[in-house]
């Protein structure tokens, strides 16, 4: 008798934004192969009966293998277990959670998927930063800045990029920044384009560095940006009002 493998989205962090069905496969799940970017505060409610597997962090700073992961999954789903495979905000949202649906099917294991909110919207939106609105972006583009632009054969196409109206969200940027910037100015970006850096969004630490894709690089150097962190290009950037972000959580614990 074969498992079934859910591949769940988390949310962008905290319990208030898990789903429901998020919660009900959790709950009954026999094995977990969590990530760390769902954040503490969902990771302390796994199940203590389930096998819980950090796929993050494994025996201190080393991170398993994505075939070590996928091997692990199938393996668990082969003896007749119910697997949760719990992923940061959407699954299939720059998590890989589209090579584990193949390769499940590739082993003709059941996959259930369970969305999950992505922080690439909800984290500019929890800050005040809508990524459409009517007056301002009518489009969005959604890229990973893993890769280095300069690299030779880069799957993304700059030029276009710079040319191209609306909003662009980032994520994983934080390394990259400085390249991502010179890159899209070169290619004849306005440099005075607002640019919003928001780091560990929904979490109590959550912070906003906000300038243009010309001084960006410089603030976040002076603000000691890490990741994780949503990098928001674009006018909507202009609606962002300081300290308006987390209102919606800060009036839910202060009842
Ligand atoms: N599947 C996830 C994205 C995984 S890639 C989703 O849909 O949200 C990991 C990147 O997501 C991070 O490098 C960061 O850019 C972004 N990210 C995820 N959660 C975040 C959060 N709470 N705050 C800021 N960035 C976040």
């Amino acid at each position: 008798m074969s498992g079934i493998v859910y591949l769940v989205g988390s949310g962008p962090g905290g319990l208030g934004l898990l789903t429901f069905r998020a919660r009900e496969v959790i709950d009954s799940a026999e094995v977990i192969l969590y990530d760390q970017l769902p954040g503490d505060e969902i990771l302390a409610t796994l199940p203590s009966t389930a096998e819980k597997i950090n796929c993050g962090k494994f025996g201190g700073s080393h991170t398993l293998k994505q075939e070590e992961i996928e091997s692990l999954m199938v393996d668990r789903a082969q003896q007749g277990k119910r697997v949760v495979r719990l992923k940061g905000g959407d699954p299939f949202v720059f998590g890989r959670g589209g090579e584990e649906m193949e390769v499940l099917r590739e082993h003709n294991i059941a996959v259930e998927v369970v969305p999950g909110i992505t922080s690439a919207v909800a984290v500019p939106g929890c800050a005040g930063i809508p990524v459409t609105h009517r007056n301002h972006a009518s489009q969005v583009t959604f890229l990973t800045g893993h890769e280095d632009p300069t690299k030779e054969g880069s799957a993304i196409d700059w030029g276009w990029l710079a040319g191209s109206p609306g909003t662009i969200v980032i994520l994983m940027g934080v390394k990259n920044l400085d390249m991502i910037t010179r890159s899209l100015i070169e290619h004849g970006m306005a440099s005075e384009k607002p640019v919003a850096v928001i780091e560990r969004g929904f979490r109590p630490d959550q912070r906003v560095t906000i300038g243009t894709l010309f001084d960006i690089v410089e603030k976040a150097r002076e603000a000691g940006v890490k990741p994780p962190a949503i990098i928001i290009i674009g006018e909507v950037v202009s609606l962002y009002r300081d300290g308006s972000e987390g209102a919606w959580s800060r009036s839910d614990t202060q009842q």
